[in-house]
């Protein structure tokens, strides 16, 4: 009866709590110190204040993230412009620009040149229909022409979205992508970050309400192999000793891709899962300028950067901080340098934007560097054929993750749909049976898994 959780990011515990907001006994086992995962917050020593592991960025499309928010009482910790706008700035040009989206689905902004990309063509256009009609090959660079509308902005889009170069991205993804949000009108595409940190919006308040459902939490909890007996699931390995899994209890598996073989290998011996990672960094400086900034960046609190290292800021209170995806290629620069060569870009993209004239100081401010090496698997159209789906051959257990098939790439609400996913599985396969028997019947309802073609 009980649902053991093995991993409390954010694929675990949307998992979690579907299954005991219907009732269900949950456990949730945690190897870190505490929960979320890759979208975690932490205090940070040296520069002595609250950082998030990374800035994420969510769009108002990502439906079953918000269900979550406002599930846990957390959709007000969010900020964000209130609009579906995207200021950028091109350090080559030396200039700046806001996409401002028309909120319906008809896309009057591409015809107004203060709200479009600037030298864009109309023509370019034929760039977004080729991304969602993409076949299962097809990469973001087959997709693009040569031109402002690709280079200012559909491929720094798709490099922070799919987390992966353009020459090796899958297009299909980012058209799923686009399906659920720039497809649907700027209604579906308004940015929102969290105020205070990813822990304060994502992670607490959902532990919160997992406690008062009853759900236990065991962090610092490293789940080490899964013992099998008949073929199921009939015991965890933990450090101070064995938790069984009784006849009726089941098993998600919500670790991250690199971890799964190890735990399940003995499982599920012909289990692929991707095997190519992309790195993602982040450079916090620390600097307070919320309340000097101007217009949009005012607005957004966050900018485009094109044509640096850089590829978006975010200003938070206290913070400057900038993130860099698909920075593999990044990997043997040392951290000063590459502080020292961000704070140039980002003293160029914010100072024009800062009341009085001011510029940043030309000096970098204490930064932290955060290099997180496995951000996500690399959203190649390779990678993507190795997803695996939810259910798996042994009975009582299920695989959850941003890894995990679900038709979009590696984000939070891809983490969580899989969660989700899963624990209606177990649901439906649950209320199955005892419908059948109510009913005199053997038939079952459909269990409402994610597919590469539902999400699709
Ligand atoms: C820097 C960065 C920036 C990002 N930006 C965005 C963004 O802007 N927008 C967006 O939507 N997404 C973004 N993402 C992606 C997003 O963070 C992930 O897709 C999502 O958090 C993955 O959640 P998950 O639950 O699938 O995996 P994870 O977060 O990796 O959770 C797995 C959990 O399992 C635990 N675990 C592992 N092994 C064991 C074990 N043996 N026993 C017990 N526990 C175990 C881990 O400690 C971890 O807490 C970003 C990611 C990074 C790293």
């Amino acid at each position: 009866m009980t649902v053991h959780i093995v991993g409390g990011g954010l694929a675990g515990l949307s998992a979690a709590l579907e299954l005991a907001e219907a009732g269900r006994p949950v456990t949730l086992y945690e190897a870190g110190p505490a929960c979320g995962g890759r979208a975690r917050s932490y205090e940070d020593r040296q520069l002595g204040c609250r950082l998030d592991n990374g800035n994420h960025l969510l769009l108002s499309a990502n439906r079953t993230v918000f269900d979550f928010l406002d599930r846990i009482g957390a959709r007000d910790t969010l900020v964000g412009p209130g609009a579906p706008i995207f200021p950028f700035h091109d350090l080559e040009a030396g200039q700046g620009w806001t996409v401002s989206l028309s909120r319906g689905r008809v896309p009057w902004w591409v015809l107004d040149r203060r709200r479009r990309v600037p030298g864009m063509r109309l023509r370019e256009l034929g760039a977004l229909l080729r991304l969602l009609r993409a076949g299962p090959e097809t990469t973001i660079a087959d997709c693009m022409a040569p031109g402002a509308l690709a280079e200012r902005l559909m491929i720094p889009l798709a490099v922070s979205v799919l987390n992966t170069r353009p020459e090796e991205a899958s297009a299909r993804l980012m058209g799923n992508v686009m399906r659920e949000s720039m497809a649907r009108g700027g209604a579906a595409c308004v940015p929102w970050f969290p105020r205070d940190g990813l822990s304060e919006s994502l992670v607490d308040p959902a532990l919160a309400r997992l406690r008062a459902l009853g759900a236990t939490i065991r962090t610092g909890c490293r789940v080490t192999s899964l013992g099998m007996a008949d073929g199921r699931v009939d015991r965890l390995t933990l450090p101070g000793g064995d938790a069984s899994v009784g006849a009726d209890d089941q098993v998600i598996l919500a670790v991250p891709a690199q971890g799964v073989r190890e735990l399940a290998g003995a499982a599920l011996p012909d289990l692929r899962v991707p095997d190519r990672f992309e790195s993602i960094l982040n450079l916090h400086y620390r600097v307070d300028v919320l309340d000097r900034l101007t217009g949009d960046l005012a607005r957004a609190r966050f900018v485009g950067v094109v044509g640096g290292v850089a590829e978006w800021v975010f200003a938070k209170p206290g913070i400057l901080s900038v993130t860099v995806s698909a920075a593999n290629h990044l990997a043997d620069r040392s951290q000063d340098e590459l502080a020292a060569t961000v704070w140039g870009e980002v003293r160029a993209v914010v100072s024009p934007w800062l009341a009085g004239g001011v510029p940043l100081p030309e000096a970098p401010p204490p930064c932290r560097v955060v290099r997180e090496k496995r951000a996500t698997f690399a959203a190649t159209p390779a990678q993507d054929r190795l997803r695996p789906e939810c259910r798996t051959a042994v009975p009582n257990l299920l695989l959850a993750g941003d890894w995990v098939a679900n038709g979009l790439p590696a984000t939070i609400e891809g983490a969580m749909r899989s969660g989700l996913a899963a624990a209606r599985i177990l649901l439906s396969d649950r209320a199955a049976p005892a419908a059948a028997r109510r009913r005199g019947s053997g038939r079952r309802n459909p269990p409402p898994s994610l597919t590469r073609a539902s999400a699709g």
